[in-house]
């Protein structure tokens, strides 16, 4: 149990987001190392109170733990978590190059069963990328970072959800006429499918590695281009399963629950 932040040590800067700094930190009596995620701005915005206010209601295995909010003195706002110390997917995939099947079948039965979770709850992620995805050495995959997530419930500004990057929206975040209005549980197994994909190519699936597309461009490609596919060399089950995450009209797309039972998951990629 961490009292005050007076008794966190810092260690080193894990990264940096959009949303503020991430540090690893060592609490002075227990030695116990957690994430530290500091939040520069006073006072806090609506969208960290949410953030704050949605991660502090999960506790999954298949979330990153959160272990509370604290204030510094200058008033900023620091989130507490369980340290995830193999990194993200994204650092892994550009560190160590491309995935197995087998390893992304384990990496999608995870993000599922935490999707699958934070659904439950009525809690849509909006922002399911590698660089949200955080792993353990014992390869435990957990969903982290609340920062555009919202409650299914309340309505929402649909600009929210772009803050970010746009590169893991699904087409009918970009134009919900064409692609069906959905509760947004389904644009979150869009991008959980794309980031799968990422991870078997080693690069993002709509830019060859080394070009480069301007934010429309992109757009573009998402809503009217083909839906990325994986190579001939795959199994039938990989490849049917990214088919039913990247249904590009939302009421085609398969739901968590659907998925948690398609082959390529029950089977662990093994045919
Ligand atoms: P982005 O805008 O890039 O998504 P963000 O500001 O929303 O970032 P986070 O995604 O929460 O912030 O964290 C930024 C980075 O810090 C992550 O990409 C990761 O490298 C590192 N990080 C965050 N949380 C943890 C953790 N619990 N354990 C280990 N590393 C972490
Ligand atoms: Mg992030």
């Amino acid at each position: 149990e961490v009292d005050s932040l007076s008794d966190l040590e810092t260690l080193e800067v894990l990264g940096n987001g959009s949303g503020g700094r991430v540090y690893k930190v060592r609490h002075s009596r227990t030695l116990a190392v957690y994430a530290l995620k500091v939040i520069p701005c006073y006072p806090p915005s609506k969208q960290v109170l949410r953030e704050i206010e949605i991660f502090s209601s999960t506790d999954s295995p298949f979330v990153v733990g959160y272990r509370g909010v604290f204030q510094n003195s200058s008033g900023e706002i620091a989130i507490l978590m369980e340290y995830m110390d193999a990194g993200t997917l994204d650092n892994l995939v550009k560190t160590n190059g491309s995935f197995t099947e087998a390893m992304i079948a384990n990496i999608a039965s995870q993000g599922l069963k935490g999707l699958s979770y934070i659904h439950e709850k009525k809690i849509v992620h909006q922002d399911i990328k590698p660089s949200n995805l955080l792993v353990s050495q014992k390869m435990e995959v957990k969903i982290a970072d609340f920062g555009v997530s919202r409650m299914v419930n309340i309505s929402h500004d649909p600009c929210d959800a772009c803050a970010g990057t746009c590169a893991y929206m699904s087409p009918e975040q970009f134009d919900s006429e064409t692609f069906g209005a959905s509760n947004g549980f389904a644009g979150d197994v869009w991008s959980l499918g794309l980031t799968l994909v990422e991870l078997y190519k080693g690069y993002y699936p709509y830019l060859l590695p080394g070009t480069k597309l301007k934010r429309a461009e992109l757009m573009w490609e998402i809503c009217f281009g083909e839906p990325p596919s994986l190579p001939e060399d795959t199994s039938e089950n990989f490849r049917d399963f990214i088919g039913c995450c990247l249904q590009k009209e939302s009421s085609k797309r398969w739901t968590v629950s659907q998925l948690l039972c398609h082959p390529f998951v029950t089977n662990g990629g093994c045919n």
